[in-house]
C-alpha cells in the first residue's frame, strides 16, 4: 500500500524547522546575503537543535529520524534561504552519512558523535582547480611514509571551508595509477582544522550562497595518522560517489523547497499587484508562470520522497537519487527565472525575496553533479549504457530506535 501521509514525527520536524528558519533567519536574510558574511551563530544553532545529525542514530549522538525527515528539514531550510540547506548537505549528507556508513566504530566515537551533537561542523572536499565533475582529473595525493600520510594538494569551492571543523578529503594513494586515472587509486580521509600543513582560506565574489562560506583548502606536507584513513585504501572513488547520493538528496529537497518558495512569494505578488485595474494574477500568461511552479513543486516533492523512502528500505536509490536532484535543480532555475518576471522590475531588486532566489538556484545546478551529468547518466539509465552493481557499503536501512 502506497502512504503519501506524512507521520506526526514528520510533521514535528517540519513545523520546528520552519519555525527556526522563519524567526532567526528570514528577518535577516536579505542583510546576510547582501553583506556576504557567514553568521557563525546560525550553524551553532542548527546543531543545539538537533537539525545537524537528524538522521543520525541516536547512539552515535543524532536525533534518531528517517531520511524523509532529513528531506523534509532540507526543504524547509532552503524555503529561507539555500546557504541553510547547505548545512545539511555536506555536513549531514555528504559527511556524517558517509562516517555511519564507511567509519569504523573508534572513528564514529571520534567524528560523527560530535558531529551528529553539533559540536564539530563538518564538511566534504572533493573538487579542486582543475576537476570538478572529471573526479579522477584531481591532483592531491596522499604519500604513505611509514604509518602516516603525506598530503599535498588544493581543494576549491569548498562549502564551510572556512568554518567546518572536519572534512572529508579524497586523495591519490596510488601514484601509478593516477597517471592512468584508474579511480581505484584513491582513498579517503578526515582531517581536522589546525592540523599542520592545512590552510583555508573563503572565496569572495560569489553570484549564489552569500550568506555562507565557500572557500579553498590547501595541504602542504600535511602529515596525517592512518587511523584518519576512512575506508581501505583505494575506497576513496566510491566513499566519494557513496557521499554523493546522500548530498544529492539533500539538495533535490532543498532545491523542492525553493520552488515552493518562488510559487509562494509569486502568489502573494501577482495577487497584490495591478495591471489595467486587475490583479495581474488574472492574465493568462502570468498563471501560466505560477501554474508551472504548483506542477513542478509537486513533481519534484514526489520525486525526492521516492529517494528518501529508497533509503529507509536500505535500498539502492542512485539512479532516482540523480533524476530527484535533476528535475529539482533544473525546475528551481525556471522557477526562479519565472519568480523574477513575475515581479517585473520589482524582482530585480533585493527588496524582493525572488533576486536572491535568482541567484541562488544557479549553484545548484553546478554541484553535486551538474546538470549535464545527471542528463547523461539518466540517459544512460535508459539506454541500458549504465546499470547500478551492488554497493560496496548501503547506508543503513532506517530502524526505529527505542
Ligand atoms: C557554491 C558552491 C559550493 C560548492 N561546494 C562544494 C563542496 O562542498 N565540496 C566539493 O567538493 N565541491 C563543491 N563545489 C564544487 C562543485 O561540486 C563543482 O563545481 C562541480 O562538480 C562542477 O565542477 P566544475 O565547476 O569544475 O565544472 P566542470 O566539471 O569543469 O564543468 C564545466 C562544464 O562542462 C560540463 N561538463 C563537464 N564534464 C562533462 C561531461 N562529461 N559531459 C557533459 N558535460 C560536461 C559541465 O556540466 C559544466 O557545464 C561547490 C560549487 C559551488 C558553486
Amino acid at each position: 500500500m502506497i502512504d503519501f501521509d506524512l507521520s506526526p514525527e514528520h510533521r514535528e520536524v517540519e513545523r520546528a524547522v520552519r519555525e527556526y528558519a522563519a524567526r532567526e533567519v528570514a528577518p535577516r536574510i536579505r542583510e546576510l546575503d547582501e553583506k556576504g558574511e557567514y553568521d557563525p551563530k546560525i550553524g551553532r544553532q542548527l546543531g543545539e537543535l538537533g537539525f545537524l545529525g537528524i538522521c543520525v542514530p541516536r547512539r552515535y549522538g543524532g536525533a534518531g529520524l528517517d531520511y524523509i525527515a532529513l528531506g523534509l528539514a532540507s526543504e524547509e531550510l532552503e524555503y529561507v534561504d539555500t546557504f541553510l540547506r547547505v548545512f545539511l548537505s555536506v555536513h549531514t549528507g555528504l559527511n556524517c552519512m558517509s562516517l555511519l556508513t564507511w567509519g569504523t566504530e573508534e572513528q564514529k566515537q571520534r567524528w560523527l558523535v560530535p558531529q551528529a551533537k553539533g559540536e564539530l561542523l563538518a564538511g566534504y572536499a572533493l573538487t579542486e582547480p582543475n576537476a570538478g565533475s572529471d573526479v579522477v582529473g584531481l591532483q592531491s595525493t596522499a604519500v604513505k611514509r611509514g604509518d602516516r600520510y603525506v598530503l599535498n594538494g588544493e581543494k576549491t569551492w569548498i562549502s564551510l571551508a572556512d568554518v567546518a571543523d572536519t572534512f572529508l578529503v579524497v586523495a591519490w594513494t596510488d601514484l601509478d595509477k593516477k597517471q592512468r586515472r584508474d579511480h581505484s587509486g584513491l582513498t579517503a580521509f578526515m582531517i581536522e582544522r589546525g592540523t599542520k600543513g592545512l590552510e583555508t582560506g573563503t572565496l569572495h565574489g560569489k553570484l549564489s550562497v552569500r550568506a555562507g562560506n565557500t572557500g579553498w583548502l590547501a595541504f602542504r606536507d600535511m602529515e596525517l595518522p592512518a587511523a584518519n584513513r576512512i575506508g581501505a585504501e583505494g575506497d576513496g572513488f566510491k566513499i566519494a560517489m557513496f557521499a554523493l547520493d546522500q548530498g544529492r538528496f539533500t539538495v533535490a529537497a532543498g532545491a523542492t523547497g525553493l520552488v515552493r518558495a518562488c510559487r509562494d512569494a509569486s502568489v502573494k505578488y501577482a495577487r497584490e499587484r495591478t495591471t489595467a485595474g486587475r490583479p495581474i494574477g488574472e492574465h493568462q500568461l502570468v498563471k501560466q508562470m505560477i501554474a508551472e511552479m504548483e506542477g513542478d513543486y509537486e513533481s519534484c516533492r514526489l520525486l525526492w520522497l521516492r529517494a528518501g523512502w529508497l533509503k529507509n528500505e536500505g535500498r539502492r536509490n542512485t539512479r532516482e537519487t540523480s533524476l530527484a536532484k535533476w528535475r529539482a535543480t533544473v525546475a528551481s532555475e525556471k522557477a526562479a527565472g519565472n519568480a523574477v518576471q513575475v515581479f517585473g522590475a520589482y524582482g530585480c531588486n533585493n527588496e524582493a525575496p525572488v533576486e536572491r532566489f535568482y541567484r541562488n538556484c544557479k549553484a545548484a545546478v553546478i554541484y553535486e553533479g551538474t546538470r549535464e551529468i545527471h542528463t547523461v547518466m539518466q540517459a544512460d539509465y535508459a539506454l541500458g549504457y549504465r546499470t547500478d552493481r551492488p554497493l560496496a557499503r548501503s547506508l543503513p536501512k532506517y530502524e526505529a530506535e527505542p
